[in-house]
Order: C-alpha cells, then sequence, then structure tokens
C-alpha cells in the first residue's frame, strides 16, 4: 500500500473541497431544532439562500441530495401524463428525464451530443408547435457536470417569452449555484434546483428549491400525491425559522457558515475566481495539444473542465494513474463519455496554487500513462493566472 502524506486533492466536480472554517462551523453539538437557537440559524440561512439564489421568493432547502431537488421540483408542479420538454445536455439532464419517466411524465428528450448547451433555437421551436400548450414545463440543466458545458437559463426564458408560452421553466443549476452567476427572479426562472456539495463548499447532504410566484401557484393546484417534498407545508414552518421535519442542523450550521464565506469574497469576485480558474485550465489542455469536451467556446463552464483523451488511451486508466501516483481524485467520465473524458473540477473552496497543483498532477499523469501530449500546460496556465486579471485577491 501507497502511504500519501499531505492533503488529499479532490479535483472532481462535487463533492468539493470543504473550508477548515465550514468544518469547525460544524463540528458543534447539535441542538434543539424547535428552540429559538435554532430559529435565529434558520432564519439566517434562509436569508442567506435567497441571497445567492438571487430571489425574493422561498428557498426550499432539504435534507436530500440533488436527486431529491429534482424530484422535489417534478412532484410539486406536475402530474402523471404532463408533457415536459427537456434536452440532452449530457448525464444529468439523461437523469433527470430518467426520475420524469418513472413520475409517468411525456418526455420530449431534445437530442444532443453532449458537446454543447441546450439548443435553444430547438426549444424555441418546440414551444412555438405547442398551440395548445400541452407542454407544462421546459427543463435544462445550467452547468451540466458531466461535459463542462453550460445552457443560459435566460436565453430559455427568452425563448419562452418570444414563443408566448406558459409552461414552467425549471433549471438544476447544482453545480452552477455558487460558483458562477445565477440569477433566480431577473431570469424568470420557475423553479431552480440546487445541491450543496458544488460551489456552495459544503458535504452532500442538502438540496434546494427555489419557486416562483407562478410555481407556487402551480403546485397549489396540483392534486398530485406528494408529503415529505411539499412546498406548502415547509414554507408555513420556515415562517418561523423551523421545518415539519428535524432538518440537517449540522449542515444547515456549515450552510451558514458558508454563505458568510461567500459574501465575504463578494459573489462578484467568486463568480470571477471560477472564470479565471477555467480559463487557465482549458490554456492548459490547449498546450497540451487536447480537447475540451465542450466544443462551444462560449459555453465553457467556470466550474469544471472535461477533457478528452485521444483515441486508444483510456481516462479511467490514466485517472487511476494520477490517484496512485499523487493521491489526486479527477473526475470520470459518465455514460457514453466513461473511458473517453476524464474532468478536472475546479470549482468551490479553491485558489491559485491548488489549481496549479492539480495541473501538474495532470501534466505528470498523462506522461507517466504514456498519452500523447505535448509539455507546457502548467507554464500556460501559469501565465494566464500571472496576468492577475479581473479578480481581485481577496483573503476569506
Ligand atoms: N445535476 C447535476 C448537474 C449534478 O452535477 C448532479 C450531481 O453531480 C446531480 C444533478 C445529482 O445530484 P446528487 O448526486 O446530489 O443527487
Amino acid at each position: 500500500m501507497t502511504v500519501h502524506t499531505g492533503r488529499h486533492f479532490l479535483q472532481i466536480p462535487g463533492p468539493t473541497n470543504v473550508p477548515d472554517r465550514v468544518l469547525r462551523a460544524m463540528d458543534m453539538p447539535t441542538l434543539d431544532h424547535r428552540g429559538p437557537e435554532f430559529a435565529e440559524l434558520g432564519f439566517a440561512v434562509l436569508a442567506a439562500s435567497q441571497r445567492i439564489f438571487r430571489t425574493k421568493q422561498p428557498v426550499i432547502i432539504y435534507p436530500s441530495s440533488g436527486t431529491g431537488a429534482w424530484e422535489a421540483a417534478i412532484v410539486n408542479t406536475l402530474a402523471p401524463g404532463d408533457k415536459v420538454l427537456m434536452a440532452e445536455t449530457g448525464q444529468f439532464a439523461v437523469l433527470w428525464r430518467g426520475i420524469a419517466d418513472k413520475f409517468k411524465l411525456d418526455v420530449d428528450f431534445i437530442p444532443g451530443d453532449w458537446r454543447h448547451g441546450a439548443d435553444i433555437a430547438a426549444i424555441e421551436q418546440r414551444l412555438v408547435d405547442d398551440k395548445a400548450h400541452k407542454i407544462k414545463a421546459v427543463c435544462v440543466v445550467h452547468n451540466e457536470t458531466s461535459t463542462g458545458c453550460l445552457t443560459p437559463p435566460l436565453e430559455v426564458r427568452k425563448a419562452l417569452d418570444r414563443a408566448g408560452h406558459p409552461a414552467l421553466l425549471m433549471v438544476d443549476t447544482i453545480s452552477g449555484l455558487g460558483s458562477m452567476e445565477y440569477e433566480h427572479d431577473a431570469w424568470g426562472v420557475d423553479v431552480s434546483v440546487a445541491g450543496s456539495q458544488k460551489g456552495l463548499m459544503l458535504p452532500p447532504g442538502l438540496g434546494f428549491n427555489a419557486v416562483s410566484e407562478k410555481a407556487l401557484a402551480v403546485a397549489k393546484a396540483n392534486p398530485g400525491m406528494r408529503s415529505y417534498w411539499d412546498w406548502q407545508e415547509i414554507i408555513t414552518f420556515n415562517k418561523l425559522g423551523t421545518f415539519p421535519y428535524t432538518p440537517a442542523c449540522n449542515l444547515l450550521m456549515g450552510l451558514n457558515e458558508a454563505l458568510k464565506m461567500l459574501e465575504e469574497e463578494g459573489h462578484e469576485n467568486v463568480f470571477a475566481r471560477h472564470r479565471r480558474h477555467s480559463r487557465a485550465t482549458r490554456a492548459a489542455v490547449k498546450a497540451w495539444g487536447l480537447d475540451t469536451q465542450c466544443a462551444d467556446a462560449q459555453a465553457h463552464s467556470p466550474a469544471l473542465t472535461g477533457v478528452v483523451l485521444p483515441e486508444g488511451h483510456d481516462a479511467d486508466q490514466f485517472r487511476k494513474t494520477v490517484l496512485e501516483n499523487f493521491d489526486m481524485s479527477l473526475g470520470t467520465g459518465l455514460n457514453k463519455i466513461k473511458g473517453k473524458v476524464f474532468r478536472i473540477g475546479h470549482i468551490g473552496h479553491f485558489n491559485d496554487l491548488m489549481l496549479m497543483g492539480t495541473l501538474a498532477g495532470v501534466e505528470m499523469g498523462l506522461a507517466l500513462a504514456n498519452v500523447p501530449h505535448r509539455a507546457g500546460g502548467v507554464l500556460a496556465a501559469m501565465d494566464v493566472l500571472k496576468a492577475r486579471e479581473a479578480a481581485p485577491i481577496t483573503k476569506v
């Protein structure tokens, strides 16, 4: 067995590195979730969650993974037989569609090549053609974590508006929230879905729904079966800073601290930092002579970069070489791009030197795994980082 020293490099696109401050905040005796101390915490995290989603509307926080928050979005607003429009941007779009199928929704799944965001023109055409307004919701993945491609929710909103279509807009921003601009209200999103273990820098275990007035009205009129996920009951309890069930108290303590950290750094600075690290990573990939999985220069994710290995080279074998030699976890390729792609997470609690370590590990791994490439990726990334553009240095 190899003994590794120093810190493990967790460079998958979630779960991400949890800051020591957040770990300390959670390392507390748990507390009476019906008592006054909890209510203070409850009010604080609900208000700060509204600020990160940029909404004045309710944010529902579940003790669940992101998948639970997907299910919540569906069961509150939709009923078996309802038609929904989804776009195949990658594995997470495929999984969301799978849940919709299980709830017997009638899914129109616009095909995609897993190298681009959702095809906005195709979405608009489907909406224009749907004269009877059978489509009840349009569901897109903001940051497709399996590929590193973005779909801009505002463009989907504009397509809905141009088509004059009343469908709800539901957005999975599970790996977007906290690492890139997100505007639940200004973008006219009806249900935003998020999770704790990505840009919010927490361990897995919290799921989020931000809901518009329109989505709440649809939910009120929806007689479909649900209990645990029901928004209305949670919102009623949240008015007193509490929850209808035992909440994940210590994760909420961590959430409070993580949201404070994001505000101390400044949301804009956090987003600029992610964009800069993404740009530096792409400079490295280009210098290595490799391709990014995202083929659209306008759609590169600030949170992660998918890297395509040359034909005949197994990305998981490469990842194994990196893990064994340098104690770094890189993200695996998922589903149909398994073995072809690995993913570098540059999301969450992260800085320039962590990125340099990450890219050095990748470059050394490429050499050790005999993957054809040019040296110099680390230097190319360094040039981007040295320029110190855009993001001011902030200490958190
Ligand atoms: N959607 C996206 C974009 C994701 O990245 C993930 C997880 O990585 C999920 C959904 C599923 O979330 P979870 O694994 O927390 O259930």
